[in-house]
């Protein structure tokens, strides 16, 4: 019983960071983070993807939100290195699955457009602009080097997702849809 009250009280807490930050702009783009996150558990739902890619596809930014700053970071040629803080804080409460998900999403960018030509020319110019900040595009053993990781897949996947969610105006599912999958996702 008690669990069940803490699992409830921890995707509370998640969504509960979305509900209250989650209108800030996300950084360099015309929505917010909030609808951000939407669309890109979205996009990984319909693909039929793992509860866990679910989850890290809605929280992948979650880091933004926790350390408040998400608007103007990119502007300010700061990397604040929002993977790292974000996989930190869903350590504590989802699988590793999840946690790995997160801790790779901008691995996976510089992974792409290191190897898939066609990746790089659809960035967004925020995405570009920040790509220069994480380390740019990975050299070929760098790039065989990710692929072989166990995690690299989930992390690759939420990456396009995570390009492809920024319609301005898109209707999605609501926070409360996604909540069984955080729900599964949670650290045993
Ligand atoms: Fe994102």
């Amino acid at each position: 019983m008690t669990d069940i009250v803490n699992h409830k009280h921890t995707v509370d807490e998640v969504l509960g960071l979305y509900r209250k930050g989650g209108d800030e702009q996300y950084f360099g783009e015309e929505i917010s983070q909030t609808e951000h996150a939407l669309q890109s558990a979205w996009l990984a739902e319909k693909a039929g993807a793992s509860p866990a890619i679910v989850t890290a596809a809605l929280l992948h930014d979650v880091g933004h939100l926790l350390h408040g700053q998400g608007e103007h970071i990119a502007d300010e040629d700061i990397d604040a290195r929002h993977e790292a803080v974000g996989a930190a804080y869903l350590a504590q409460r989802f699988n590793t699955e999840v946690v790995a998900a997160v801790s790779l999403h901008v691995m996976a960018k510089r992974y792409l457009v290191g190897t898939d030509p066609a990746y790089a020319t659809n960035l967004s110019p925020a995405s570009v602009h920040s790509l220069e900040l994480q380390g740019g595009p990975m050299g070929l053993e760098e790039a065989a080097e990710f692929a072989a990781k166990k995690a690299s897949a989930g992390a690759i996947a939420l990456r396009r997702w995570d390009d492809e969610a920024k319609v301005v105006g898109l209707k999605t599912p609501d926070l409360d849809h996604f909540r069984p999958y955080l729900e599964a996702s949670l650290r045993r």
